[in-house]
């Protein structure tokens, strides 16, 4: 009989339970996750049939990425998918793994853009989080997406092309290098690299194995923000906006920062956890 001794409750009881005493953050959110990657299901399947048995297979395969889970692997490189703005997004551990925090800037993007034909800009891709979310929304703007990591421009690529934006120009580029001089943006946005290299939170949970190049930047971690701020006002058209996402401390700096550059209407909006996060200007 192709039958293991789990139903689909007991094994989400079990691996809920297993990974609470190691990761316990969302120990159950985790588990669904990885039982609906094993099984190929969505989340209502798994309310749907609890009594339903797993085979020995799946039961295995559950159960070992429950195991690498209470290593400290996080569930988005386990399962290679992560959700943003409701779009799959492949991931791997050439990138960051795409943050709800960071949707506050994709909201910020579509109040403030009102054009039906932009051009934007986003500095720092990685998986194409940002720039995906904004061409599902808005089909005619016209985006590029540059990243430095050559692995980053082709999962970038990828979920570009699985998701059906392949008309996203996606580029490998240190930050504004490839971008020709006379180019004007009426939207530059970044989550660029903003920790500070010590950092207690990179000693923490799932961000030990995404990478350093994604998430560290010199000067307490304002080197990147403060190096985009200076070099986007020579590709932002008249009256154009600068997105930038933030640590929680930084707004202020970032503000004066922004404002002996020139920039105007500089603004810090909140993430969920009501923490300023996304300084526009
Ligand atoms: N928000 C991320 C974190 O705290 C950092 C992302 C970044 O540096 N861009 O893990």
């Amino acid at each position: 009989m192709n039958e293991s001794r789990w139903t689909i409750a007991q094994a989400l009881m079990r691996g809920r339970t297993q990974i609470e005493a190691a990761v316990p953050d969302t120990p159950l959110l985790d588990a669904q996750l990885l039982l609906m990657h094993v099984l190929g299901c969505d989340r209502t399947t798994l309310f749907t049939w609890p009594e339903h048995m797993l085979t020995p297979v799946q039961a295995d395969s559950y159960f070992a990425l429950v195991a690498r889970r209470i290593d400290g692997h996080p569930v988005a490189h386990l399962t290679g998918l992560r959700e943003f703005w409701s779009l799959p997004l492949a991931v791997n551990p050439s990138t960051l793994i795409p943050r709800p925090d960071t949707e506050v800037l994709v909201a910020q993007a579509l109040e403030k853009v009102e054009r039906p034909d932009a051009t934007v800009l986003e500095l720092g891709t990685g998986t194409g989080a940002i720039a995906l979310a904004l061409q599902s929304e808005q089909p005619n703007w016209e985006i590029t997406a540059v990243d430095y990591v050559e692995d980053a421009v082709a999962l970038a690529r990828q979920n570009a092309q699985s998701l059906g934006f392949s008309q996203v120009n996606i580029l490998q580029s240190d930050w504004f290098s490839a971008i020709p001089r006379n180019h004007r943006f009426h939207l530059i946005v970044s989550n660029p690299p903003y920790l500070a290299s010590d950092d207690v939170h990179l000693k923490q949970g799932d961000v030990r194995f995404e990478p350093h190049s994604a998430l560290v930047a010199e000067d307490s971690g304002l080197a990147d923000l403060i190096h985009i701020a200076r070099e986007s006002r020579d590709f932002l058209t008249e009256g154009g906006w600068l997105m930038l996402e933030h640590g929680a401390e930084q707004g202020s700096e970032l503000r004066e920062v922004l404002q002996k550059l020139g920039y105007v209407q500089i603004y810090t909006a909140l993430d969920y956890a009501n923490l300023e996060r996304v300084t526009c200007a």
